[in-house]
């Protein structure tokens, strides 16, 4: 069968998902090995068994709402390619956001991150990879969370980050850091977004706090300042409803310099706040 043939069945097999068009392309050029534009020019090749047998498996899982980033074991964030795994949210465009103001923020001169809550590495490897002069940390409260951040930054080679376990600030000791960026669980238990699409494959531990989204945030905010230095900066990526609670969280811990940014479809996404010298 030719990719042009079986691109047709395959769109018309995922037609009720969310992106069949890119979940197509990217199981393609999964198994191919090929790139996008490649499978795109060249579609009158010819498929072989193995491919189509490959590729028939990952379209069924895919329909039956499996993420695309789970059949292929990568997505890419920060133009850097991360693997990903059951343990940890899959990295969204939108997180992008948090890496920009965080290095907007970050001093000349070898500054120290904290990254809480990293997941796949995503927000701390960028942060890495823009910065050489930084030194960045990343904590997770779950082992295999830890283990995946450390694979990846292997994979991408970069030496000025490390991982480890932590559940928040319980293993950071007597560290401080020039900034604090993270990507909590804010999502309201009783969102009803939960039950649709592919966060519903996603951990709910990296989901879902109490407090209506709120506790994690509030957790951290609160912790805060016994592990910045003096002038430093705490950043959160949170709900679009979120902005202005996040915003009186932070003023409540005698934070300054408090603002919140929008993400690319124009919704509050990332508010950030310094710590009074
Ligand atoms: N933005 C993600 C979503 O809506 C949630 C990420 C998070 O809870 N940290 O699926």
């Amino acid at each position: 069968m030719e990719i042009r043939q079986w691109r047709r069945a395959a769109l018309a097999q995922l037609s009720a998902g969310e992106s069949p068009k890119r979940d197509v392309e990217v199981l393609l050029a999964h198994v191919t090995g090929k790139s996008r534009s490649w499978l795109i020019a060249f579609d009158e090749t010819v498929l072989t068994p193995e491919q189509l047998e490959q590729l028939s498996a990952l379209v069924a899982r895919r329909a039956s709402g499996e993420p695309v980033a789970w059949l292929t074991g990568e997505r890419e964030f920060w133009s850097l390619p991360l693997l990903v795994s059951r343990d940890t949210l899959i990295p969204r465009p939108d997180t992008e956001l948090l890496v920009e103001v965080a290095l907007a923020h970050l001093p000349q001169n070898g500054p120290t991150v904290l990254d809480l809550g990293t997941g796949t590495g995503a927000v701390a490897l960028a942060i890495a990879s823009e910065r050489p002069d930084a030194q960045v940390t990343g904590v997770d409260c779950i082992a295999g969370a830890v283990g995946l951040a450390q694979n990846n930054a292997q994979r991408l080679a970069l030496a000025n980050v490390r991982f480890f376990q932590s559940d928040w600030f319980s293993a950071i000791g007597e560290a401080r850091y020039t900034l604090i960026v993270s990507n909590p669980p804010y999502i309201d238990e009783a969102d009803e977004h939960l039950c649709q699409g592919d966060v519903r494959f996603e951990p709910i531990s990296a989901l879902v706090a109490g407090d209506h989204g709120l506790a994690d945030i509030k957790k951290i905010s609160a912790r805060a300042a016994d592990y910045l230095l003096p002038g430093g900066w705490l950043m959160f990526e949170h709900g679009w409803q979120q902005a202005e609670q996040v915003r009186a969280i932070l003023r409540s811990h005698h934070f300054v310099q408090v603002e919140t940014c929008q993400d690319y479809g124009g919704n509050d996404r990332v508010t950030f706040a310094q710590l009074s010298e």
